[in-house]
């Protein structure tokens, strides 16, 4: 199973080292799993352990004129190969359109990132009805070449991230199951995955793994959740 943490702009670089440090206390936990962590990009680091470190976000660039971003040199210089992209966050509050995302993912592509490729939908598009749901899933994923083998899908619905309320199991296995007919590619679930539903969130049919905000930022907290998945 894949467990990835999103620290979106919480944790420091010191916090972060600790934050590992505790991780690598419990490996047996992990050992058969994947595990990802996603600090703040001023935390970045090169982790030479089993943890893989990914970026949040970069810029689809070498180096460059593009004031506050990180682009691949900066990512090249801590070994970082791994980043998440379309998160809602991004595409919501920081206006990243579809056509930003898929020129990303098209660049890291071709250096050979793993790539965690974020989709989910608005609560209005959800009230409307699954049809509705896919269809605009389906947007999401123009430009993505679904069968690049280091992509992972994420499913977020926007109105169950930082909510405390998941999407049912019902909902979550039939996105994971259309998606399913599109990809071999892993699929992660996201969106308020806490210690109380983890188990049986990760039993769902292809769900290969989760994407967990908020109950993963203490990192005991986050080993627990991956020992309820075992
Ligand atoms: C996320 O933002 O990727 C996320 C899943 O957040 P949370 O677990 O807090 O809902």
């Amino acid at each position: 199973m894949i467990f990835a943490a999103n620290f979106k702009t919480n944790h420091t670089r010191a916090s972060t080292k600790e934050y590992v440090d505790t991780l690598l206390t419990k490996k047996s936990l992990f050992q058969n799993e994947r595990l990802y962590i996603f600090p703040p990009l001023s935390a970045l680091q090169k982790c030479e352990s089993d943890i893989k470190i990914g970026a949040q976000n970069a810029y689809m660039i070498q180096s460059g004129a593009f004031t506050g971003e990180v682009g691949l040199e900066q990512l090249d210089e801590f070994d970082i190969n791994t980043l998440i992209i379309g998160h809602s966050e991004r595409r919501e509050l920081l206006g990243e359109s579809q056509t930003m995302v898929a020129q990303k993912f098209q660049f890291f592509k071709e250096h050979n990132f793993e790539i965690i490729y974020c989709i989910g939908e608005p609560l209005e598009v959800r009230e409307n009805g699954e049809d509705h749901v896919l269809e605009y899933l389906s947007t999401q994923l123009e430009g993505i070449d679904t069968n690049y083998d280091k992509i992972m899908i994420a499913y977020e619905p926007i109105w169950a991230i930082g909510t405390g309320k998941s999407a049912t199991i019902a909902e979550i296995t039939s996105i994971h199951n259309a998606l399913r007919k599109l990809t071999q590619a892993p699929l992660l679930y996201g969106g308020s995955v806490n210690l109380e539903n983890i188990r049986e969130i990760i039993q769902i049919d292809n769900v290969n793994g989760v994407l967990v905000g908020s109950a993963s930022l203490d990192a005991k907290k986050f080993l627990e959740l991956i020992s309820l998945s075992r």
